[in-house]
């Protein structure tokens, strides 16, 4: 992903069929997990798509690629039922190989997919990923083995909500105060110089590199020099030294 908080994908190839635009009037509440039953690329995916009456609005690569194929505003057909898909976005989860190994999900998709999950119900307002609650799967609307592996009781379940668990805290949880840049402390300094006062007040120190001018003083200076009209220290105030 090239942003969790933004929903940014690696790539974005929009589908130009196969989804309806809008949502009907409803919200969205939930993800709803599907596995390929495949070893799809995002443009593989792409492909089948523009033939086949289905979509998603994201597609996870076992490399843990994400490509997005439907905008987040409009409706993706993957559930099998036209009221979850109004209020759902659909993540398909590559499989690493095939039936005869269990449609398995390689590490790199498991992780991506739930820290997809985890900034889908960050990006709106769904709170924490909870199984059966804001977390849902295909089998749940349909009668199908999707999503494999990733379905409640299935091996990779625990991993995946584990992951989507962590990464919510991690993306929802507020920059702790002292880590966060005092930019007006900052923006001063860059302009007066960083001395302080003894009693720690800051001063009008002037920055070494500008004759301890400060940056106003300098480009005032600059300005008187190459005879800019109105430039010079005679107008302004002088640096207090
Ligand atoms: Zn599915």
């Amino acid at each position: 992903m090239k942003s969790w908080k933004t929903l940014t994908p690696d790539v974005t190839q929009l589908v130009p069929v196969h989804f309806s635009p809008g949502r009907g009037g409803n919200r969205v509440s939930m993800v709803v997990i599907h596995h390929n039953a495949g070893n799809l690329s995002v443009e593989e995916c792409y492909r089948t798509w523009l033939t086949r009456e289905a979509s998603a609005h994201f597609q996870v690569e076992s490399s843990g690629r994400v490509g997005q194929l439907v905008k987040l505003s409009d409706t993706a057909w993957h559930a099998g039922d036209w009221g979850i898909n109004t209020r759902s976005i659909g993540i398909e989860i590559a499989n690493c190989a095939g039936a005869a190994e269990g449609w398995p999900v390689s590490d790199a998709a498991v992780v991506t997919a739930a820290r997809l999950t985890a900034a889908i119900c960050a990006y709106f307002k769904l709170g924490e990923p909870k199984s059966g609650v804001n977390v849902r799967y295909h089998s749940d609307f349909y009668s199908t083995a999707c999503p494999g592996q990733l379905a409640p009781g299935k091996p990779l379940n625990k991993k995946f909500m584990a992951e989507a668990k962590r990464f919510y805290r991690e993306l929802t949880m507020p920059e702790p105060k002292h880590l966060r840049p005092d930019y007006g402390k900052l923006a001063f300094e860059q302009l007066a110089g960083y001395g302080r006062t003894p009693q720690g007040k800051p001063s009008f120190s002037g920055w070494e590199q500008l004759g301890g001018h400060t940056v106003v003083d300098a480009l005032a200076i600059i300005g008187q020099t190459l005879g800019i009209p109105g430039f010079g220290l005679k107008t302004a105030r002088k640096s207090e030294k």
